[in-house]
């Protein structure tokens, strides 16, 4: 199997060195892996977040070189997870061509000043409005999609917690972001840390998905793991639900080329 969605310890709130995911994910029999540390911010750099760009050329030799060494036990995959920010599209694209990344993950952690994904970020869900919140955030996916910039979106629907959901369904927004990544060619992440961060499911919901599937959109898959006991987690309840979907095939990237490659090799040989 792989697991294309890992951290490390180059950013603030993550734990644990590369090399630890990498053993772990040898251990827990993953024949593909990817990192996608968080790229620099280009808006109020923000160690905790995301590593400082001149830490950047540093990360991406401490993959390569553990890509180098442990050819033959597991692949590794230089990704990195990048923020869209709305109008800096070009400092953006300038980080993203400087290094050969296999692939990048496209994700909204903010929405305006909210940082909703981040722990400081979640007392705010209390005096947030879902009626305007998720409107917003779908047209933020939109615009990101629309940039070209990236391979695959990163946790789709992360603004849903808990109580915090869509107050009316989303099925016009779904089929558009679909229809959108099919025409991009991108595909989506099956993100299983929704299960532990209160989504109580992946990450997207099941008709999010569905929707994508019945397009024709790649799907990958990823654990978001921060620390190296969290590679692969959950992923039980990711390949039942991808069954369910009738998903036969998951995207795998090099040099920012799509493969699909059929689900049954991978657990064949796993
Ligand atoms: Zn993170
Ligand atoms: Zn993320």
């Amino acid at each position: 199997m792989i697991d294309y969605h890992l951290h490390g310890n180059f950013c603030g709130h993550a734990t644990g060195d590369l090399a630890e995911y990498v053993e772990e994910a040898i251990a827990k029999g993953f024949r593909e892996i990817g990192f996608s540390d968080h790229l620099p911010k280009v808006v109020d750099p923000d160690p905790y977040h995301a590593m400082l760009e001149k830490d950047l050329p540093r990360y991406v030799e401490k993959v390569l070189a553990l890509q180098k060494a442990n050819r033959g036990r597991i692949t590794i995959k230089l990704g990195i997870e990048a923020d869209y920010f709305v109008g800096h599209e070009s400092e953006t694209k300038r980080l993203l061509d400087s290094y050969p990344f296999d692939y990048v993950l496209g994700a909204l952690h903010f929405l305006g000043d909210w940082h909703f994904t981040s722990k400081q970020g979640l007392a705010r869900y209390e005096s947030e409005d879902p009626a305007e919140a998720f409107p917003k955030y779908f047209e933020m996916l939109k615009r990101m999609i629309s940039t070209g910039l990236f391979d695959v979106v990163a946790h789709p629907d992360a603004l849903r917690r808990g109580a915090f959901l869509p107050v009316r369904p989303m099925e016009k927004e779904h089929r558009e972001v679909a229809s959108l990544l099919k025409g991009k060619g991108m595909a989506i992440e099956l993100n299983t840390a929704g299960i532990r961060r209160g989504a109580g499911s992946v990450y997207p919901d099941r008709g999010f998905l569905a929707a994508c599937v019945a397009e024709g959109v790649p799907v990958t898959l990823g654990s978001d793991a921060h620390a190296p006991a969290d590679v692969g987690r959950d992923f039980e309840a990711g390949l039942d639900l991808l069954g369910d979907l009738g998903v036969t095939e998951v995207a795998t990237y090099e040099r920012r080329r799509l493969t699909e490659v059929s689900i049954g090799a991978w657990l064949d040989n796993a």
